[in-house]
């Protein structure tokens, strides 16, 4: 069975009263409880030793996934370094809404991953522009959230392997919201509905993209990767 890990770095949760109101027990556990019923979760947050991160957990984990916003900083390089090894090895890696300026994401990308944000509120449409991909099986047309937070372009972030989806808002802006890339053997997808005051994990079409993108970034058997001189 495909093994997942969510990680949180889990500050809005415990420091921000309406954010406690909308995510009780942190956004991983609803992340995980999500993706529970097809997939082994576990969870990872900032504080524990390793962020919760070490080796033998990366070594078992098909699949992470990445929410962080305050304390992007507070990751440490070397656990940074061991995510991007597992990634270039072939572990699948789901990048979520302020997970943009992670420490991680920017090294995948290697651009500064800086995007235009507003928060009122208003209406997003997520539309399907690959309506192929499997990241969007059982989806309909477009996503409507009735309520989210801004992003809008520019979205300083290499060209995606592949664009799943572009957002519209109702202030006119558009986003590039889930754009596929590889890195080494690893599959990465970044989605970005999120916002910590917004109950946007519990919609049932953001579920069903988290489900299918864990399938999608699961690692497959491939070949070995081997380098270095050939006698
Ligand atoms: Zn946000």
């Amino acid at each position: 069975m495909t093994s997942v890990t969510v990680w949180n770095e889990y500050r809005h949760e415990r420091e921000d009263d309406d954010v406690a109101a909308v995510y009780p027990d942190g956004i991983h556990a609803a992340i995980a409880d999500c993706l529970s019923s097809d997939f082994e979760v576990r969870t990872a947050t900032l504080e524990e030793p390793e962020h919760g991160l070490a080796e033998e957990v990366l070594a078992s984990t098909d699949v992470l996934t990445w929410w962080g916003h305050l304390a992007h900083d507070a990751v440490a390089d070397e656990v940074v370094d061991r995510v991007q090894e597992h990634v270039l090895e072939g572990m699948g890696l789901i990048v979520l809404h302020s997970g943009h300026f992670s420490k991680i994401f920017k090294r995948l990308m290697g651009t500064t991953c800086n995007l235009q944000w507003r928060e009122d509120d208003r209406t997003e449409r997520l539309w399907i522009v690959d309506p192929g991909h499997p990241i969007v099986e059982g989806l309909d047309e477009c996503i409507e959230l009735p309520e989210t937070e801004m992003y809008g372009e520019p979205f300083d972030v290499p060209e995606p392997d592949r664009l799943v989806f572009t957002s519209w808002f109702e202030g006119g802006e558009v986003f590039r919201s889930g754009c596929c890339y590889r890195r080494g053997n690893g599959r990465i997808f970044y989605f970005r509905p999120g916002h910590e005051t917004i109950p946007i994990y519990e919609n049932e079409d953001v579920q069903q993209v988290l489900t299918n993108a864990v399938r999608w970034a699961s690692p497959t058997d491939g070949s070995p990767r081997t380098f270095g001189n050939r006698p």
